[in-house]
Parts: C-alpha cells; structure tokens; sequence
C-alpha cells in the first residue's frame, strides 16, 4: 500500500524531498499511478514552497455531529481546504496541490495536482474567479504565495505584481 503523509507548515523551505501525494481524478496529470484501491498518487523530488489552510480548530455550532451543508451550515473545523506549491527543479515546474478534507462521517477527501510553468501561472491557478465577484486571491492562497515568495523569486514578483493589481 501506498503512504503518503500531507506535509505541514513545519516542512515549509527546506530542502527538496521524494514526495508522494494523493491527486485523485486527475487524468490528464503525467506521472499519475493508480493504486488497486483506485487512488491516485503522484510522485516528485521537489521543495515545498508554501501552505495554506482554510482550517479552524474550533466547531461552529451545528446540529448534527458534523455541519449540514443541505441546512446552510458551513464548518471550517468539519470541513476544509489546503493548498500546498511545491518547486520541482529537475523540470523547472510548479506543482500545485489542493486539498478538500472531511472528518465527516461517509465522506472522503478529494485532492487534485496542477502542475504550472511560470510563476504567474501559480497565480493564476490560485486566483478565485466567482461569477460577479472580483477576481482574488483566498485567504490561504495568499498566505501560501507569501510563504513561497520567501523562497522563489518568480513566485515572489508575481505575487509582488498580483498584490499591486489586486
Ligand atoms: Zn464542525
């Protein structure tokens, strides 16, 4: 069986490693092997870049154990996204992992890879384009982009460029 370990803020910088993610439904994505329990899980030598997380510690009030989204309820400690950029130096490319986590009961994660060539594809990719809203970037995709501007210069002129714009 294939482990896998999500890394966490504390990974952030430091030297590359042999990563292996799962990126389900992704099948456009090179490099993608399934597994007979039909995830998907993606492997790179890469340094990871940056992370963010929509995650809160502490429940909302909700009826049941976990929010009910049919009842309008939203719990980011039930709930969850993560976005994670990783720099892969053998092929000069971005990878973006996003994440949708769920402790709730019969629900699984979801998790999909993007892989980009330019840092302002980074941007692009983790822009927020909601139908009437202005374009944005989330609160965690900022905080991953800012963490990554620290160790990619590209990536931290385009976010220096986005920010200006934005
Ligand atoms: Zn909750």
């Amino acid at each position: 069986m294939t482990t896998f370990t999500l890394p966490g803020i504390r990974d952030v910088g430091r030297d590359p490693q042999h990563w292996t993610l799962p990126a389900v439904d992704m099948p456009n994505s090179p490099n993608i092997v399934p597994t007979p329990d039909s995830t998907a899980f993606v492997t790179f030598e890469g340094t990871f870049l940056g992370f963010g997380t929509t995650r809160k510690p502490t429940h909302l009030r909700h009826h049941g154990a976990f929010a009910d989204p049919a009842l309008g309820e939203k719990c980011n400690a039930c709930r969850w996204s993560e976005i994670r950029i990783f720099y892969s130096k053998e092929d000069d490319i971005y990878l973006i992992h996003l994440s949708g986590i769920s402790v709730a009961s019969g629900e699984s994660n979801r998790y999909r890879i993007e892989r980009a060539v330019s840092a302002l594809e980074v941007i692009e990719i983790l822009t927020t384009n909601r139908q009437g809203e202005a374009a944005r970037l989330s609160a965690p995709a900022s905080r991953a982009l800012a963490q990554a501007a620290e160790f990619d210069e590209d990536l931290r002129e385009a976010y220096g460029e986005r920010r200006a714009r934005l």
